[in-house]
Parts: C-alpha cells; structure tokens; sequence
C-alpha cells in the first residue's frame, strides 16, 4: 500500500537553515563545473570525444558543463540497447515499475537543493522557480508511480456470458524523448518517468542548453535501480541527430516538448514510414504557446494587474504558459496600465545566484537577439511603457517590457517570443473580448477576470484553451491538480500530469477466452 498523492511542498527560502542549505548546494554544483559527462547506455558510460558545453546564462562565458555528444552511431547503439531491455522491462511486474518512481522521488527529495542550483546556474532561475520546478519532477514521480499501479489493476468490463474478458495496458516499445530547456527537471523528468514506469525503454535526448540538469536524472534513476538499457542518455544537437532519432524506424513513439516549429516537424517526419517499420509513430507534442489574461471592466484591477505581471516576467518570460498578451477592457485600461507599470518597476533582475534577483538572464545569445527583435518590432507596433532594453555585456539580460495599444493581429500579439516582453491590447465588452482571445494559432493557457458571473460562465465556455484560469494568474500548474496541455498549434493536449497521460505511452490489448 502506498499513501494517496500529496503535491510536494515548495520551500520558504526565509527559513534560515533552507537558506543556507541552498547557499551551500551553489557552492557545491560551483565545485562541479570541471566536470565532464559521458553518455549513458546500456547502462554504461559511453565517450565519444565530440565535446559540447553547457554555459550559465547570466555569466556567459562561464562553462558549467562539458558533454560527450552523440551521433548517429551512438543513436543506433543506444536503439539496440533499448530494443534489448525492452523484451524482459515489458513484462516487469507494474507495480515494481510504479516503485521505482517512488523511490526515484524520495532520491530527488534528497538531492533537492543540489538540483535547484543546477538549474540557477544552467537556466538562471531564481530560487523560488527552481524550487517548484524541482516539486513538479517529484510530483511527476510520486504521481505516475501510483498511477501505474492503478492502471495495473484490473479494468472494468461489462460481462458477456460464456467468455472471460479482460483489457490490459501493455507498452509500446522503444520511445525517444525531446524535452526543451525551460523546465530542465520537471518536463524532462515527466515525459521520460511516464514513458519507463508503463514499460517502455527510453533514448533521452536532453536540451543542449540544459543537459546538466538532465544528467541528474541518469543518476537518480541508477541508484533507484533501473535496469540497464531502460533509459539510454544521448546528448546532441537535436539539428544533428534529432531526424534521426524520429526516423528510426525502431522508434515507436515520440515524446516531445518545445517549440511549435520543431513539433510540427517531428509530427511530420513520424508519419513517414521508414524502411522496416511496421508500427504508426505516435506522437506526443507539447508545444508553444501565445497565452493570454483577459481583463474584464468588472475584474478587480489590482488582483488582475499583479497577477499579469507575474504571468509575464516570472522566469523571464520563459513559460510556455506565460501571459505575453494582455486584453483589457476600455473602461479600466488607463488604470490597468499604470497598475501594471508600477509593479514592474519594483522587479529586481540580475544573476539569480542572489536570491534577492526575482528575474535572471535568458537563455542563450539566439533567444537574447530574438526577443530583442521582438521589442524593436513592438515598439514600432505600439506605445512602450516600460523596459525595452538588453545587455549582453555579461550575462543574456532583458528589462522586463511592456508595450500597449497593439493591435490584436500585430506580430508581437500573434508570435511567441518567449522572453519578458507583454503586448497591451484595448478591448471593448465580452463579444470583442472572447475574439480577440481567440485570435492566434495557439490555445495553452488563459486567465480571465471579473466579478460578474455571467461573463465568467461566458468565458468557461468560449475560451479555447487547454487551461483556462478564473480570477489568477496563467502559470503555475499543479500535478493532479491543473492537469497541463494545450490546443491548436499548442500541441497535442496532452495533458501532463493527469489521470490520461500514461495511456498516451501504452497500448490496450483486449483478451477473450471462451468458457
Ligand atoms: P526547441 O528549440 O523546439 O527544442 C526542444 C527540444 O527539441 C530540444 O531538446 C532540442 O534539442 C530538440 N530538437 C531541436 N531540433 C530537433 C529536431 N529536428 N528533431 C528532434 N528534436 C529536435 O524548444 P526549446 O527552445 O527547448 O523550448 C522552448 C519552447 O518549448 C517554447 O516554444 C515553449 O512554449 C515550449 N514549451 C512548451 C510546453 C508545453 O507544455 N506546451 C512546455 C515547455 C516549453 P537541442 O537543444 O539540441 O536543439
């Protein structure tokens, strides 16, 4: 018997002896940034001299990494190694599979600040957004653990007389999983825990802006006991080996998460049929996102102004549920502005290694240039209010950028920018509101607010996206809790972290014996 799920608590940084534990992990991974990494496969360190490095975004030359990448050679060692592991970690018992997450959770639980500093370094989140990204990994394997066991469980049929009936899951067979950089623990964590703990065996191909982070998973998940072969780690540029790895005609299926341009590909190219496949590819794509806060004239300002600009700049933006468009009614727009502005100026920025920094850097220099652009092409779409500045001197920074009165189809309230820049868009009642709510190519998240009940109902129902918030912020969803995907070009509404998602990584086999 295990306990029921329990989301995992985020840590109070102004408890001292937490404070300090986390000043002391910092050090700790700063005395780890020598080292080098090979690939996992099979169960065995694999060097293939072909060295890439992973940086710190808010100190730019800083080297915090240095990885082994793999080629294609790698990719078709790493296949048979998990076609191989494959035939005997199919037929484990579930629920032994469902342990291994449980134990892996309580691993990461004690390495919890060791993985919070990983992510300061590589992604340049600040304290607070590591934390929670290290308490969703956790939840992701606290949760698909005990849901292996309950899908393990027999599944109820309706009885027909003279035969025995019974539905089983069964995995699919080897599975390659793509996760971005910005959620370097808890996406990497999910796909790839959701693929193994239903039986499958896993290439794991880590963002090369985040792999250190990745990495801590191979070793999790060692000392948790993972046969050898269940989950190959290769490192490399997803422009060199990511076709492929999705061409193989061995891969079974694709978990991916990142952006829309490279989902769509991916989608593309598994329905090809390669040589010797004799398998449809599926595809998991969660992909980008252009969400949005609606601000109604009967919304309570304040609440609505500070949960936007939360929204907006937490982790710099870098959300795929960030709020990066905000449509506000005529009759509060002037209030909401200067609401808005206010609070923005009170955000710190800087290297988040202080915890005092609420934002840190972006990315890496490609997002710092594009998100640059972005401004440059705002500020001719629209009136800036605040921000609209970078420096790269030392580190990726960008001022957290407001710029209102843009139109609903202008670039910066269409295309995803995924950096601290919010476009401020005048509405006029619920009709116009609800259109232009609608109006991109994505659906993740949205917010409304309102205190009029009607409308809310209004909202519920036309809304179109996979996650819409009444009355708060557009981020911060919760395993079990706010079951997470989205719509259109978003992705395949996957829903990560719900009663749904591990059926996505198995199949149904349907058994009838004549009595
Ligand atoms: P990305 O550039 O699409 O990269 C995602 C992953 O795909 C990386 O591991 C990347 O490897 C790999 N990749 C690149 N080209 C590939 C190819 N041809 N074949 C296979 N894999 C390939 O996205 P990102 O910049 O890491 O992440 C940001 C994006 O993710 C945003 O659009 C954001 O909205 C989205 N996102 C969505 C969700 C969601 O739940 N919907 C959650 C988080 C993020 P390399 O690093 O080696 O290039």
């Amino acid at each position: 018997m295990v306990g029921e799920f329990r989301n995992e608590a985020v840590l109070d940084f102004n408890v001292p002896e937490d404070k300090q534990k986390m000043e002391a992990a910092l050090e700790y991974i700063r005395s780890q940034f020598s080292r080098e990494y090979p690939l996992h496969i099979n169960g065995e360190d694999v060097t293939t001299g072909n060295l890439f490095k992973s940086y710190n975004p808010a100190n730019k030359t800083e080297v915090i990494g240095t990885f082994h990448r793999a080629g294609k050679k790698e990719v078709d060692i790493a296949m048979a190694a998990a076609l191989q592991a494959f035939e005997t970690w199919k037929n484990f018992d579930p629920e032994e599979r469902g342990i291994l997450l449980l134990k892996a959770a309580n691993i990461m639980r004690r390495r919890r600040f060791e993985l919070n500093a990983w992510m300061v370094y590589e992604t340049s989140k600040n304290w607070i957004e590591a934390d929670a990204d290290t308490a969703e990994a956790i939840d992701f394997l606290d949760f698909y653990g005990r849901e292996m066991l309950r899908l393990s469980e027999r599944q109820p049929l309706t009885d027909n007389p003279g035969e025995f009936n019974k539905m089983i899951y069964i995995p699919l067979g080897v599975g390659a999983v793509i996760p971005p950089w910005n959620f370097p623990n808890a996406i990497l964590v999910g796909m790839t825990s959701a693929a193994i703990v239903t039986g499958n065996s896993v290439l794991l191909k880590p963002s090369s802006d985040s792999p250190c982070t990745g990495y801590c998973l191979v070793e999790i998940m060692q000392e948790a006991g993972i046969p050898a072969g269940v989950l190959n780690f290769i490192p490399g540029a997803g422009s060199e080996i990511g076709d492929y790895i999705v061409q193989h005609p061995k891969t079974r299926f694709i978990a991916f998460t990142g952006s829309m341009e490279v989902g769509l590909r991916i989608n593309r190219l598994a329905a090809q049929t390669s040589e010797g496949q004799i398998w449809i590819k599926r595809v998991v794509a969660e992909m980008g996102g252009k969400d949005g806060i609606v601000v109604d004239s009967e919304a309570d300002v304040e609440a609505a102004a500070e949960a936007t600009v939360a929204s907006a700049f937490g982790f710099q933006g870098q959300k795929c549920s960030a709020c990066s468009r905000v449509m506000v009614d005529e009759s509060i727009y002037d209030d909401f502005c200067e609401r808005i502005v206010e609070k923005t100026k009170k955000l710190t920025m800087g290297d988040t290694i202080n915890p005092d920094n609420y934002m840190g850097a972006v990315i890496n220099k490609a997002s710092f240039d594009s998100i640059s652009k972005y401004i440059e092409i705002g500020k001719k779409e629209g009136k800036l209010l605040i921000g609209g500045e970078g420096d790269d001197s030392k580190g990726y920074f960008i001022q957290p950028t407001i710029i209102k009165d843009i139109a609903p189809d202008a670039v910066i309230s269409q295309e995803e920018i995924f950096g601290p820049v919010l476009a401020v868009i005048k509405v006029k009642g619920m009709d116009n509101a609800m259109h232009v709510a609608n109006n991109t190519i994505y659906g993740l998240t949205g917010a409304f607010f309102s205190r009029n009940k009607g409308k809310i109902t209004r909202a519920k129902r036309e809304f179109h996206v996979g996650n819409l918030y009444i009355n708060r912020k557009c981020t911060g969803a919760l395993v079990d809790v706010h079951p997470f995907g989205g719509f259109n070009m978003s992705g395949t509404d996957s829903k990560a972290g719900g009663r749904d998602y591990l059926q996505l990584f198995m199949q149904a086999k349907t058994i009838t014996e004549q009595l």
